[in-house]
């Protein structure tokens, strides 16, 4: 298994597909973009396949999440899917993505064996989100979010990150309209990752303050008492329930003590926590010929050094040289 030495087993992986995106999210990347990785530094879909096979059947990984950048731009993710929904044990297999492009292919992932999504929406405004993203893309993640409903991606949640002065005035909207809609919603602390290095933590808008305004129109309980286990998200009855909302609160309230996570970059990097400063190599001794069972050992020695914590509350926290659009969410 992926053990540290906090006693912490990984158990999730995160495959980041690719470091390139049709959006331009003002708290994630600049607007002209990034140095993309060149084609040879991505892992092929046949490297990515073999390493998750790797970490489900030799390293205990439970569940797979793909992400990026926006890893419906990867032209394999389809046939990716579905080779690692073949795995035994099976693992459960989720995407994170902007929905631009989930209205043509939600039905072809679902057969592929694709069980939920997180979709990418911080506002119900189009102009808003032309300003968040700086593209005039809303129609086309509200067509995605319909299109993984229907395909019956369930859950289907929406991860929304609140910008002070832009959507920050949204959180109830969202939520009354992500009730309406049978969405999940979870709001995501906006996190010092972006590639600018522009992150203020005075900027934030916090869990607390999110929680406030969502508490003006809708009673609000915990759905449960004491630990949160891995979850990131602390989640919280709206009305009495079924229905529910999450926060991540990474930065105000982090949950690095209960991280199950392990993540591997689309050039083949291991980082073992989002903030890492530091990348463990697989693609060099994949490409090497190295056998699973040192790949195995390459793996766990790169879990193994996983600090206790993101040191975001150290005053000597760098941001990592990755920026989030590199690591995958
Ligand atoms: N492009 C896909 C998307 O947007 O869902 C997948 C990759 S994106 C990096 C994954 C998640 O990270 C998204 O929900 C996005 O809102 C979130 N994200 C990006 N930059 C962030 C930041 N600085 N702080 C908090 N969340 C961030
Ligand atoms: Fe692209 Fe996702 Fe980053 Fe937005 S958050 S720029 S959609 S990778």
């Amino acid at each position: 298994m992926l053990l540290d030495t906090y006693g912490r087993v990984a158990t999730d992986l995160r495959v980041s597909l690719t470091d390139r995106c049709n959006l331009r999210c003002t708290y994630c990347m600049p607007e002209e973009g990034l140095r993309w990785l060149a084609k040879p530094e991505l892992l092929t879909d046949d490297e990515i396949v073999r390493l998750v096979t790797i970490a489900v059947t030799g390293l205990g990984v439970t569940e797979v999440r793909f992400t990026g950048g926006e890893p419906l731009l990867r032209p394999g993710l389809v046939g990716i899917v579905q080779r690692c929904a073949a795995l035994r044990p099976r693992p459960s297999i989720s995407l994170t993505t902007n929905g631009i492009g989930l209205a043509r292919t939600a039905d072809a992932l679902r057969a592929a064996g694709l069980d939920r999504v997180n979709v990418s929406l911080d506002t119900l405004r189009p102009e808003v989100f032309h300003r968040l993203t700086r593209r005039n893309r809303h129609h086309d993640v509200i067509a995605g979010l319909d299109a993984a409903r229907a395909a019956g991606l369930a859950p289907v949640k929406i991860n929304s990150v609140l910008m002070r002065g832009v959507n920050d005035d949204e959180a109830p909207d969202l939520l009354a309209w992500a009730l309406e809609n049978r969405y999940e919603l979870r709001f995501i602390e906006q996190m010092p990752l972006d590639a600018q290095h522009g992150w203020q933590r005075e900027d934030m808008v916090t869990a607390e303050e999110i929680l406030r305004s969502l508490g003006e129109r809708f009673a609000l309980t915990p759905e449960r008492s004491g630990e949160r286990g891995s979850a990131p998200a602390e989640r919280w009855l709206v009305d009495g329930g079924p229905a529910r909302v999450g926060v991540i609160a990474s930065v105000t309230r982090p949950f690095c003590r209960a991280c199950d996570r392990t993540r591997l970059t689309a050039d083949g990097q291991v980082r073992n926590c989002l903030f890492a400063r530091e990348e463990s190599d697989l693609r060099t001794a994949l490409r090497e010929g190295a056998s699973d069972e040192e790949m195995v050992r390459l793996w766990q020695a790169a879990m193994w050094g996983k600090k206790a914590g993101s040191g975001l509350d150290d005053p000597s926290f760098l941001q990592p040289q990755r920026p989030m659009s590199a690591i995958g969410g």
